[in-house]
């Protein structure tokens, strides 16, 4: 169902759907749950804590070594080590902190994860972190110096905003910044996101149901 909304907004868009990564959002969700959408094809996966990731992914990574782990949640930098060890991309870079934190971790441990900038409000109501847009060149500025391999901006529509003007911007930022990827659109918006640009969707409750 989801691949279908996928493949109909991207037809609508005309954008080629291989252009477009379904990461499929499996936190809280238990291992068989995951290992059924592994079974069907599926291998792209998110998730927004590192220690529930480090306790449910070496198991899984063994039994499907071509998965791909996604960190979507924000990201402390005393995790930045852990984060770095485990996951194959970040997206939640949002912060000078956090950009020390993360080119330190990979040149220690020579694996680079692609990194996603996360772009949101100053004064969010929801807290859920972001550059705001004024402030992303200079911090993409830094985090390039610090030869971080950025690919995307990432984004989460600020609470009480309409996502499709906002997904809109994110496009334009990511042109303006010569930046590819768009990591953009969540299982109620996800239609919206492909039609403006998103690359990589992050969609849990379409695929695995309602979260407990
Ligand atoms: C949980 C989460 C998602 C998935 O949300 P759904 O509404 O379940 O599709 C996407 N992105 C982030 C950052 C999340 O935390």
């Amino acid at each position: 169902m989801v691949c279908r909304h996928i493949a109909l907004a991207a037809k609508e868009a005309k954008r080629c759907v291989n252009d477009i990564r379904l990461i499929a959002i499996s936190k809280t969700q238990a291992a068989p749950a995951i290992s059924a959408l592994l079974a069907v094809g599926q291998r792209d996966f998110g998730e927004n804590r590192v220690q529930e990731s480090q306790r449910k992914w070496p198991a899984l990574r063994e039994a499907w070594p071509d998965a791909r782990l996604h960190l979507v949640g924000q990201l402390q930098s005393n995790k930045a080590a852990d984060a770095v060890a485990l996951f194959d991309a970040i997206h939640a870079v949002d912060r000078l902190s956090l950009v020390g934190a993360l080119a330190r971790a990979m040149d220690k441990s020579g694996r680079r994860p692609d990194c996603f900038v996360q772009v949101g409000m100053i004064q969010d109501e929801g807290q859920r972190g972001g550059v705001a847009a004024t402030d992303l060149p200079a911090l993409l500025a830094e985090a390039r110096a610090a030869a971080l391999p950025v690919v995307g901006l990432m984004t989460v529509p600020p609470v009480g905003l309409e996502p499709a003007p906002w997904f809109a911007l994110l496009t334009k930022l990511a042109d303006d910044n010569g930046i590819g990827r768009l990591s953009m659109g969540m299982s109620g918006d996800y239609q919206t996101a492909v039609r403006l640009g998103a690359t990589d969707i992050r969609v849990g409750t379409a695929l695995f149901g309602q979260r407990i």
